[in-house]
């Protein structure tokens, strides 16, 4: 028979429903484990917002590398807010509230309502791989019989104390005077009188597998306490390099598909083109971080100061209490010429590969600590909320490739330690830094346990096609 024929015959793959947290840090990893499933030539459909959606076609190549994804297919719904709401800063939050009040019930509806994904060419879904924000996917899936893989976008040091944080309170190792687990919790905001202690997050132990976006080298004392709690824990991280390392393997025409939700400013590579080499500082707070003008003020004196060359990301909309035309700040960016370039938004991976690139001013976001990692970047750590805090500790105590000023925001601070980075102990960082990049080189590549434990997740998805 015809090679169309044996296609028409074979079974169709399994089909991955992949839901994560329409927010950039999310989107990034799992539209990657996305593309990874693709290219083992699985079926993918992606949950995104519309308006993420419209953002991510507008700015990035990704409709063409789709076209090489056969396999992938969005399905966009609302997020409940108005286009013009900023959905990051203090505001994420209600950005997360109408993710989980608009969109999970209308998702819910239609997952019911077409037979879970169910076509001519489609099995309904595999598995459900479910951003760990979002609470009501174990519930959903034990009613509807759908195997839930959990995906941690955070570190896993940082979900294992969350997820550990109903026994920590049990065991009265948090100091709130030796309640009941069955009492409620009258301290969070929005939930008085509902939450229970024993109510707090603990369901990745409801997951039949965990995915996480980090490495044995990186986390494996913390991977390995999860695993008596889980049947199947799958790190694969960094996810950006296995993605890398996969295509490159494949000879795959096909680039990476990059999940940016602004457009990015190319302008600054020709610019770094122009720098010598390990000369720069690249500073960006990721997707969601706010400053104040006062902030922003304390940065340019301490990265002038520090007579280090810089690249600045400021998003549009990023400072607060600044109307744009404030006289100092303009005065300020003035000065800057010659010494540094400002940019709303930079292809951070290849800015991180650049050869004249030598230190990373950062919030500490998950991704970006990764990505530095993998370029061998020795990082400065400004750490803003969530799981940054911990991934600023571990940078600076654990992996020592940089230096954690935790929530100091003054000029002094910040010159000394970019002086430290950049120049003081620049040689010290950049060993280290380039060591622990071959090691996480290492993981994603053949033999790696990245590596395998990729191939273990797509075995273990392919065994649950009944
Ligand atoms: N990023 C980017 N260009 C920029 C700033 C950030 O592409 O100018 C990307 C960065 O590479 C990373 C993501 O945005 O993948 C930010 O994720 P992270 O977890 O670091 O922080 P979050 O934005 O979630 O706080």
């Amino acid at each position: 028979s015809s090679a169309s024929d044996q296609e028409k015959l074979r079974p169709p793959p399994p089909h991955v429903l992949i839901f994560p947290m329409p927010v950039q840090g999310h989107l990034n990893p799992m539209l990657k484990l996305a593309h990874l499933l693709c290219l083992a030539e699985f079926h993918v459909t992606f949950i995104i917002s519309d308006f993420n959606q419209h953002r991510l076609l507008q700015h990035t190549a990704a409709s063409a590398a789709f076209s090489r994804c056969p396999g992938f297919q969005f399905r966009t719904f609302p997020d409940g807010l108005p286009d013009d709401h900023p959905r990051s800063g203090h505001r994420a939050m209600e950005f997360v509230s109408s993710v989980a009040n608009v969109t999970v019930p209308l998702f819910k509806k239609m997952m019911i309502k077409e037979n879970f994904l169910a076509s001519a060419a489609r099995r309904p879904v595999t598995c459900f791989v479910a951003d760990g924000l979002l609470s009501f996917a174990p519930e959903f899936c034990e009613e509807n019989g759908i195997p839930f893989i959990f995906f941690g976008t955070a570190t896993t040091s940082y979900l294992w104390a969350i997820f550990r944080f109903p026994q920590l309170l049990e065991a009265q190792e948090i100091p709130l005077g030796g309640k009941s687990m069955d009492e409620l919790i009258e301290s969070m905001p929005g939930m008085e009188g509902i939450i229970r202690r024993r109510d707090l997050p603990g369901f990745v132990e409801r997951a039949q597998a965990v995915v996480f976006n980090t490495c044995e080298d990186l986390e494996g004392q913390i991977v390995a306490e999860i695993h008596k709690h889980v049947p199947r824990v799958f790190s694969i991280g960094p996810i950006h390099h296995q993605v890398k390392h996969r295509l490159a393997e494949k000879k795959a025409e096909s680039s990476i598909i990059t999940a940016s939700l602004w457009a990015e400013d190319r302008s600054c590579m020709d610019w770094l083109d122009a720098q010598p080499p390990r000369s720069v500082i690249y500073v960006s707070f990721g997707s969601l971080a706010l400053v104040t003008r006062e902030q922003v003020l304390e940065f340019l004196h301490g990265l002038l100061d520090s007579s280090q060359r810089f690249l600045w990301v400021v998003r549009p909309d990023s400072v607060t209490g600044s109307d744009g035309n404030d006289p100092v700040l303009t005065e300020l960016m003035e000065r800057i010429k010659g010494k540094g370039l400002l940019v709303e938004w930079a292809p951070q991976d290849k800015v991180l590969n650049h050869p004249a690139v030598g230190g990373f001013l950062t919030h500490s976001g998950w991704n970006s600590t990764l990505e530095s990692i993998a370029a061998g970047v020795p990082m400065v750590c400004w750490p803003y909320f969530a799981d940054q805090t911990t991934n600023s500790r571990f940078v600076s105590e654990v992996w020592k490739v940089g230096l954690d000023i935790k929530d100091t925001c003054d000029r002094k601070i910040i010159e000394e330690a970019i002086r430290d980075l950049m120049d003081v102990r620049k040689d010290e960082f950049m060993e280290r830094a380039e060591n622990l990049a071959k090691v996480v080189k290492r993981t994603v590549s053949k033999g790696g346990s990245s590596y395998n434990n990729l191939d273990g997740l797509i075995q273990y998805i392919k065994s649950l096609v009944v």
